[in-house]
């Protein structure tokens, strides 16, 4: 029995378009900070499971999750009512491109995530294997209105000087209007930041967006001489979609 019956225990709206929310824990449920797994909802006996970043670290009792809201989506337009107590179905089997051991340690670590692709990169910033792994760890968090800057005072209350979070918004007036991609593409993040230009043989990336700006950005880095994660898990950059586009 792959899946198992966990309890709501708190939910967060962010925007009328995304919202937060934790559920109690499997048992003997592992996972590597960074991962995703399915969850989802029961009607009528019928399940409907969509894949989910966990945003809890590792080590945390609990499991969170951020999620979109998509007013006509078979599984969002449910799970946006939930509350505390309500039921919620979550695989046992773990997965996932976006851990610590899909890139080689280095000196600066790149996150860069559009949307909810923020997700596993909240554990992984709450992972103290990470600072031990960089020297450096930048985080781009880029959205389209403030509200949808998930996260944002508890990231910026960590005490991790190693850490430097880059929240930008494409279309409110904001201090960082540009698209995360572009400020790095360009080199003005690095600047911007007093870090060395990113260089593929001592920088690493991790990308968590929009399939569009995901695929953009890989072949980007690909011409300039970055290393796709392998099947090894072994390289520089490594990508995971933060959603499909599904096509009726
Ligand atoms: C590896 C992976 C990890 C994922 N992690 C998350 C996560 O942490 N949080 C999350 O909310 N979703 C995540 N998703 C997307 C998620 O699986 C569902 O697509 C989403 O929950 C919507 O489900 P739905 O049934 O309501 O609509 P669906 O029928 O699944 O999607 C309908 C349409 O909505 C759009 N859409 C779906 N998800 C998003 C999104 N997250 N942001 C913007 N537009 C979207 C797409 O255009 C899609 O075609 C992930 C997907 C993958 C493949």
């Amino acid at each position: 029995m792959p899946y198992s019956e966990q309890t709501v225990q708190s939910v967060r709206p962010w925007s009328d378009k995304t919202f937060s929310f934790t559920l109690t824990r499997p048992q003997d449920f592992s996972f590597e900070n960074g991962e995703f797994v399915t969850i989802g909802l029961k009607r009528e006996g019928k399940l409907v499971a969509r894949a989910y970043s966990i945003v809890s670290p590792a080590d945390r009792d609990y499991l969170e999750f951020l999620s979109i809201h998509v007013p006509d989506g078979p599984l969002t337009s449910q799970l946006v009512h939930i509350r505390p107590g309500d039921s919620v179905w979550v695989n046992s089997k773990t997965t996932g491109t976006l851990t610590l051991h899909h890139v080689l340690p280095g000196r600066t670590l790149y996150l860069l995530a559009t949307g909810t692709g923020l997700a596993p990169f909240m554990s992984l910033i709450r992972d103290p294997e990470c600072y031990a792994r960089f020297e450096t760890v930048v985080l781009v968090h880029s959205v389209r209105t403030v509200a949808e800057l998930a996260y944002r005072d508890e990231i910026e209350a960590m005490d991790r000087p190693q850490l430097h979070y880059v929240p930008t918004v494409t279309r409110e007036p904001f201090p960082t209007p540009e698209r995360g991609a572009d400020l790095f593409r360009s080199g003005v993040l690095s600047l911007r930041l007093g870090l060395p230009a990113p260089d593929p043989g001592r920088d690493r990336v991790m990308i968590c967006g929009n399939p569009a700006m995901t695929r953009e950005l890989a072949r980007y880095l690909k011409d300039a001489g970055w290393t796709p994660t392998n099947h090894r898990g072994v390289g520089a950059f490594t990508t995971e979609v933060a959603f499909v586009v599904h096509h009726e």
